[in-house]
C-alpha cells in the first residue's frame, strides 16, 4: 500500500488543523524538491511562500459544509490541478484536508508557447513589418471603432493623411535602402508625437501615414499636424532635390464633429476629405498642412457635422 501510495503520478498530502503535514507521498515532496520524511511535522509555510497557501481559507469553507474544491495552481515553478477535500473524524468534525496535485506542467508550458505564437502572429497580421507601425488593416477597424465609440460620446474625431513629399525623387537620389531607413525614422517620430489615449499613428501604403486622434477637433489637429511638419523638418534628412533641402510631408486634415448617430458612410466622407486636403496641401508648395478644400458651401450640404479648416496654413519654412 506504501509503495503504491509513493508511486502514484500524482502528488497526495494530508495537512492538520495546525498546519504540518501529517503525510505527503514522494510525489508531493518532490514538487518541493525534498523526501516525505523531511516534510512530515513540516508547516506548509516553511516550504516557501508558495506552500499550500489557501490551506486556512480551506479549512473554513469545510468547517461551513462546502464540499470539494478544484483549483488550477502554482507551486515551485511547476502548475497543478488541486483538489482539495476535507477530512473528518467520525464524529463528522473536519480535523485536515486532503490534497492531490495532478502536475499539467508541460501542458500549460505548450499552451503558453502556443499564445506567444498567437500573438505575433496577431501582431504580424495586424502591422507593418517595415515600420513595425499598425498597417492599413489595422487602421481600417481602428477607424471604424473609433467612429462609432466618438458618435456614441458626442465627441469630434480628427484624420492627418501624411505623405512624404518627393518621395520618389529621394530614393532616386539615395538609393531604396535608405528609403527605407527614411520611412523607419519619420514613422518612428510620428509615432512618439501622438500620445492621447485611443490616438493610433500608422502607415497607410507606400510613403503614407495616417494619425486618427479621437476627442479632438479641427482645431487640435491642426495644432498636431503643425508640430508632425516641424519635427520630421527637424530630422533634418537631407533631400538633395527638395526645395528645402531636407525631408518634409504634406498633411491633409479632416474633422467630424459629434454626430446623433452613426454612419459607415461618415468615415469615408472623412478619409475622402482628408485625401483631398492632402492634395491642397500638395498643390501649395508641400511641407504643408491643410483643411479639406471642398467649398464650404458644398460640403456642409453632404454632412453638416463636418468640419473642414478653410486653407492651407504653411508651416515651417
Ligand atoms: P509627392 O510629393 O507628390 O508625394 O511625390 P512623391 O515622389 O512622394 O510621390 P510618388 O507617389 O510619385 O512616389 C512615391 C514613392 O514612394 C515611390 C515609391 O517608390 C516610394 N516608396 C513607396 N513605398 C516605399 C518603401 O517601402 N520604401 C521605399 N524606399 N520607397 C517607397
Ligand atoms: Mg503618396
Ligand atoms: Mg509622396
Amino acid at each position: 500500500m506504501q509503495r503504491l501510495y509513493n508511486s502514484i503520478p500524482t502528488a497526495l498530502g494530508v495537512i492538520g488543523r495546525d498546519g504540518r503535514y501529517l503525510t505527503v507521498n514522494t510525489m508531493y515532496a518532490a514538487i518541493y524538491g525534498t523526501f516525505p520524511d523531511a516534510m512530515v511535522g513540516r508547516v506548509v509555510g516553511e516550504l516557501g511562500s508558495d506552500a499550500e497557501p489557501q490551506w486556512q481559507g480551506d479549512l473554513m469553507r469545510f468547517d461551513a459544509g462546502i464540499g470539494m474544491i478544484e483549483r488550477e495552481v502554482s507551486r515551485a515553478g511547476g502548475y497543478y490541478i488541486q483538489a482539495v477535500q476535507p477530512m473528518q473524524n467520525a464524529a463528522g468534525q473536519v480535523v485536515g484536508l486532503t490534497l492531490a496535485l495532478i502536475d499539467i506542467t508541460a501542458r500549460r508550458q505548450m499552451e503558453q508557447a502556443l499564445e506567444k505564437v498567437s500573438r505575433h502572429w496577431q501582431f504580424r497580421a495586424s502591422h507593418d513589418h517595415l515600420t513595425g507601425l499598425p498597417n492599413r488593416r489595422h487602421i481600417d477597424q481602428a477607424l471604424l471603432a473609433e467612429s462609432r465609440r466618438c458618435a456614441r460620446a458626442g465627441a469630434s474625431l480628427s484624420v492627418l493623411m501624411i505623405d512624404v513629399d518627393l518621395f520618389k525623387k529621394y530614393n532616386d537620389h539615395v538609393g531604396h535602402q535608405r528609403g527605407d531607413a527614411c520611412l523607419r525614422a519619420i514613422a518612428a517620430q510620428l509615432q512618439a508625437m501622438v500620445r492621447r489615449q485611443g490616438d493610433v499613428v500608422g502607415r497607410y501604403g507606400g510613403e503614407e501615414f495616417i494619425a486618427i486622434l479621437p476627442n479632438t477637433a479641427i482645431g487640435g489637429a491642426h495644432g498636431v499636424a503643425q508640430d508632425m511638419l516641424r519635427a520630421i523638418q527637424g530630422l533634418d534628412i537631407k533631400h538633395p532635390a527638395s526645395p528645402y533641402g531636407c525631408v518634409t510631408l504634406s498633411i491633409g486634415v479632416a474633422s467630424m464633429n459629434a454626430a446623433p448617430m452613426y454612419s459607415p458612410g461618415r468615415v469615408d466622407e472623412l478619409l475622402g476629405n482628408a485625401d483631398r486636403a492632402l492634395y491642397a496641401a500638395k498643390a501649395a508648395g508641400r511641407n504643408t498642412a491643410c483643411g479639406c478644400p471642398l467649398p464650404l458651401a458644398q460640403s456642409p450640404r453632404l454632412w453638416p457635422d463636418m468640419a473642414f479648416a478653410p486653407c492651407a496654413l504653411p508651416c515651417g519654412q
